[in-house]
């Protein structure tokens, strides 16, 4: 409708990068201490050289250092665990990233236990994922995408208490960290993933949907209630002879159907994505922080 918010993630990414540069400043001043980020990239997957290069990009941006392996298709998992190993000792290393996926000989399991926990600025090891479950307690870092999720929330001033979200999607980087962060958030959450029957049933009772699920343009205006806000994480390529790639990127959601009926909604590209990358800077200096005893 008429009255329905676009959620500008490419704007509140901006603010949120402005912010991580003037701390990165008064760190480096107050204490001489230059946040580090390490990527280890396995293999040649084009999708995952782009993302390393943005985050390197995003890194600069801001004054973090940003350090980087490349390692060919054919490393064997010791290289990768030895190149852990080494960025776990180096003090001017305060995040450790292992650009995911990693090629099918190596276990990703091994690999993402090897980062220490308190440099694993994705949030994916297993004990960070725990506490983020357990009442409680406090994880040391929270995944970037669901993360950048809760934040858009925030700063849209959407309140989440008492709220009905439903997460589409279940991946260990994705749809289970954002219903444990919605949870945390006080929202009652239901999961639906690909065996669930009548999505559409259950999607349609969500104040709040957070829809990563991998294809395009799956949830429909009709399951959508009037006034939901929508966080669409999906990114998925569709053909598009009049793009000059050939194709463009939508979301999970119908993004013409939504805005018809939504009070808030994401649009792909420049809603998620961006705040998936300036999450990843705030984990890392918040870490650097950490590290430092620096308030
Ligand atoms: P995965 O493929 O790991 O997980 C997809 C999830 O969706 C699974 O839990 C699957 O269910 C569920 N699913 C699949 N089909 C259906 C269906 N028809 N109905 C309901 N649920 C379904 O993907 P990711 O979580 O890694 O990524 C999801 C999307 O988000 C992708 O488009 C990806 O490109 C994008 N993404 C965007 C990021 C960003 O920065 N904006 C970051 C990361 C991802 P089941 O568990 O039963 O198989």
């Amino acid at each position: 409708g008429t009255n329905t918010k676009v959620i500008d993630g490419k704007a509140v990414s901006k603010q949120i990068r402005d912010e991580i540069t003037a701390e990165v400043s008064r760190m480096k001043e107050a204490i001489g201490v230059i946040p580090g980020l390490a990527v280890i990239l396995v293999g040649d997957r084009k999708d995952s050289a782009t993302y390393v290069r943005n985050k390197k990009k995003a890194c600069e941006s801001v004054g973090i250092n940003s350090l980087e392996v490349r390692l060919a298709e054919d490393s064997t998992e010791e290289e990768v665990l030895k190149h852990i190993s080494g960025y776990n000792d180096d003090p001017s290393v305060h995040g450790i990233l292992v650009q995911l996926p990693l090629p099918s000989h190596m276990n990703e399991q091994n690999v993402l236990n090897a980062v220490r926990i308190e440099k694993d600025v994705d949030g994916f090891h297993p004990l960070n994922i725990g506490r983020l479950a357990m009442r409680g307690r406090e994880p040391l870092f929270v995944p970037c995408t669901p993360k950048g999720c809760i934040e858009l929330l925030h700063r849209h001033g959407i309140s989440i208490k008492g709220k009905r979200a439903v997460v589409i999607g279940r991946s260990n980087i994705v749809g289970m960290p954002a219903a444990l962060l919605l949870q945390r958030e006080d929202a009652t959450v239901t999961v639906v993933h690909s065996r669930t029957n009548n999505p559409e049933e259950i999607i349609k009772q969500a104040d709040i949907i957070i829809s990563a699920v991998g294809q395009p343009n799956m949830v429909r205006g009709s399951w959508i209630k009037t006034g939901a806000v929508i966080i669409d994480v999906g990114i998925n390529p569709v053909e598009d002879p009049n793009s000059p790639r050939g194709y463009r990127l939508v979301g999970d959601v119908c993004y013409e159907e939504a805005v018809e009926v939504a009070s808030a909604v994401t649009p792909v590209p420049g809603g998620v994505g961006p705040m998936t990358i300036a999450m990843l800077l705030q984990n890392t200096l918040i870490s650097a922080k950490r590290m430092h005893n620096f308030e």
